[in-house]
Formats: structure tokens, sequence, C-alpha cells
């Protein structure tokens, strides 16, 4: 199936881009949950973070570095959520990386990335570290 991201990145649909480069694209949201709530992707097809290949990865930060500071001088928000939705059990409907900038405006009633899940395991934490370690 033809990817909607991948058809944004190279123009075919249309999308209120607000930065690009050789490497990411951002753009506007088309569903607005904040002003100037932003994606920004590789332009390479990855569906997440994982698949994407290890050049790609700094040059998408840096895009949304860059583009957070953007948009922090252009709409002065008090603050920003930054966040990725990484797999479908998180909420990923668009199988392309993105990046999700939220700003933030005092009093805007959202939380933080912490109140979004409140299941914790009853491992200590020091399990949890010696399992993922010992991976690579
Ligand atoms: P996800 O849940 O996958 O992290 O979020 C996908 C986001 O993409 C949603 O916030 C949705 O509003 C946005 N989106 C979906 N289709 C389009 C589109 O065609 N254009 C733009 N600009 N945003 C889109
Ligand atoms: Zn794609």
């Amino acid at each position: 199936m033809p990817c909607l991201f991948c058809a944004i990145a190279r123009k075919e649909i249309p999308a209120e881009v607000i930065y690009e480069d050789t490497r990411a694209v951002a753009f506007l949201d088309i569903h607005p949950r904040a002003l100037g709530h932003t994606l920004v992707i590789p332009r390479t097809h990855a569906a997440t973070l994982t698949e994407l290949s290890e050049d790609e990865t700094a040059p998408l930060f840096e895009a949304v570095r860059r583009v957070t500071e953007k948009i922090s001088r252009a709409l002065r928000p008090d603050g920003f959520t930054i966040g990725v939705n990484h797999g479908s059990v998180s909420g990923q409907e668009v199988d392309h990386l993105h990046v999700h900038i939220l700003p933030r405006f005092a009093g805007d009633g959202g939380g933080s990335v912490q109140t979004l899940v409140n299941k914790p395991s009853k491992q200590p934490i020091a399990e949890v570290a010696k399992t993922i370690r010992i991976h690579t």
C-alpha cells in the first residue's frame, strides 16, 4: 500500500510544510491538538525508529531541534511535548515514523508524557535493568 507520509515528502500530496532539508520534512498535523502541532518525518521510509538506519537518526533529531526552535520563535509557546507513537499499541496510525511536536501553553489542560500509561511491573527496576543490559 502506498505510504501517505512518503507521498507528502515527495510533494505528491499537499501539506503545510514548515521546514525541510535533504533528510527530513516537517509539516503541520491535519488535525492539530495544539496551535502549531507539527510532524517531523525522515524522507526515507521507516515504520519505526528501530527500523530507521543509523545514519538517518541524527539528521531526523536535528530537524526536530530546528523545527522546535522555529515554532518557539514564531508562536511563543510556554514549552513543548515532543514524542513518538511507536507501534500500534501506543497509538501509531501512520506507519511512517513521525515525531509529534506539540507546543504547550500554560493552562492548556494537557498532561505529561508519564501520564500516558501507569502500569508498572512488580519486578524491581534493578532486575529490569539487568534483563535489558544483557541484550545488544
Ligand atoms: P499517529 O497516531 O500515527 O502518531 O499520528 C498520525 C498523525 O498524522 C495524526 O495526528 C493525524 O492527524 C496526522 N495525519 C494523518 N493524515 C494526515 C495527512 O494527510 N496530512 C497531515 N498533515 N497529517 C495527517
Ligand atoms: Zn513512508
